[in-house]
């Protein structure tokens, strides 16, 4: 980011409705002395800027303050009625849509399964299905919705377009999703890679403080990371960053979907799950789960793996504990590379197996070389099969945090 005193009045301008907005939407009601207090900004500049916000109708007059002797102040709020994301969650099973405010709260959300996708045209066409669906049943004013948030498994290219080649979505490949979602609908919309949308959620609606730096393990049935540092989303050259599924964790490990040997992925997610455990009945070995897997190769999902590891199998009980330890062992190397003050988890696996949050952070507490890393908080994700579409959400009301002369003033 260029320095401030090399800053355009176009850019100031930006910089100073972000600040204002921002304010109001954390702290409002609020008043303009109290804007002023917090943002140094001077009275006539928060003036100008409330009443262009109230003009398009992005905040509203929540009533009045006390008197300190004058007139009473006018306290702003954020006016949430006038402002939805249409957020999209395209995970490795299913898409859902969902409408959420900016509050972070979900009014209706319909999901489509994704079993039988093996053309780009099957794919958008769901993708269409689920939005026109939620907009058919919710009765929205378009006016009212301020864009699309696509949270989608990586890698998606740089600008936010286009989702590229998952190795868990096969058939999906380089899908520009931004475009025809922003022809056929008219509104803005954004791609984000799952886990940074993910972590992104945890900065705008959930318990993670200012400035935080924070690592998110997405253990899902891939593996994804994403990290925010200085409250922003660190993508890397290429928006490469963040691929914790995919460093080495035994060379001589199983084949990953990548094409390499001994992921995090190929030996902790989900699938990875399903996978050993099919290998290990074939080999022989003992478990409830051998007649169903011998009768339907596909009624081994992950939710009936882990309801018969509640009732005590041993082989998944084992393949379980040796999950928890892989994860932690690549949460470790992350943790000795970034030294982030969080580690936040979610996806299908940690909301199914919510003990590997607490093996995880063991075998990082006691692996870690960094002696700050008994001081590093280990918790799982407060919104739960939730994640990907306030994730989702939380893209589109970041957009227009950052730039809301650019997008909401245009509306
Ligand atoms: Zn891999």
């Amino acid at each position: 980011m260029k320095s401030l005193e090399h800053w355009n009045t176009e850019q100031v301008k930006q910089h100073n409705r972000s600040l204002v907005l921002k304010m109001i939407y954390k702290n409002g009601p609020i008043s303009k002395a109290d804007i002023s207090k917090n943002t140094n900004l001077t009275f006539a500049t928060i003036g100008n800027i409330t009443a262009e916000l109230l003009k398009i109708k992005a905040l509203k007059v929540a009533g009045y303050g006390e008197s300190n002797g004058g007139r009473k102040p006018v306290l702003y709020e954020f006016n949430w009625e006038n402002y939805y994301v249409i957020a999209l969650d395209i995970g490795v099973t299913k898409v859902s849509a969902g409408l959420v405010n900016f509050k972070g709260v979900i009014y209706e959300r319909y999901s489509i399964s994704m079993t039988d996708f093996n053309y780009q045209t099957t794919f958008i066409e769901k993708v269409y299905k689920v939005i026109d669906q939620l907009l058919s049943e919710t009765k929205i004013e378009i006016s009212k919705i301020a864009g699309i948030g696509v949270s989608a498994p990586g890698p998606i290219d740089e600008d936010g377009s286009q989702i590229l080649s998952p190795p868990n979505l096969q058939g999906v490949e380089n899908v520009n999703l931004k475009d025809q979602l922003q022809q056929r609908y008219n509104l803005i919309t954004i791609l984000e890679k799952d886990a940074n949308a993910a972590a992104l959620a945890e900065q705008w609606f959930g318990e993670v403080n200012k400035n935080e730096n924070i690592l998110y393990i997405f253990a899902d049935q891939g593996i994804g990371g994403g990290m925010i540092v200085d409250s922003r989303t660190y993508r890397g050259f290429k928006n490469g960053a963040g691929e914790i599924g995919h460093i080495s964790i035994d060379p001589d490990g199983p084949r990953c979907n990548c094409g390499n040997f001994g992921c995090l992925e190929a030996v902790a997610s989900g699938l990875s799950i399903i996978t050993r455990i099919k290998k290990e009945i074939r080999r022989g070995g003992r478990s409830s789960l051998t007649d169903l897997y011998l009768n339907d190769e596909d009624a081994l999902t992950l939710e009936t793996i882990m309801e018969h590891g509640e009732n005590g199998d041993e082989l998944v009980l084992k393949i379980l504990e040796e999950t928890g330890r892989y994860l932690g062992i690549g949460v470790t190397n992350a943790i000795n590379f970034f030294a982030p003050k969080m580690v936040i988890f979610g996806g299908q696996l940690v909301e199914l197996y919510p003990e590997i949050v607490q093996i995880s952070e063991n075998i990082a507490k006691s692996r870690a070389f960094s002696t700050s890393a008994k001081d590093i908080k280990f918790v799982k994700s407060s919104f739960g099969e939730c994640s990907g579409l306030m994730g989702a959400a939380s893209i589109i009301q970041q957009l227009l945090f950052d730039s809301p002369g650019n997008t909401l003033i245009k509306l």
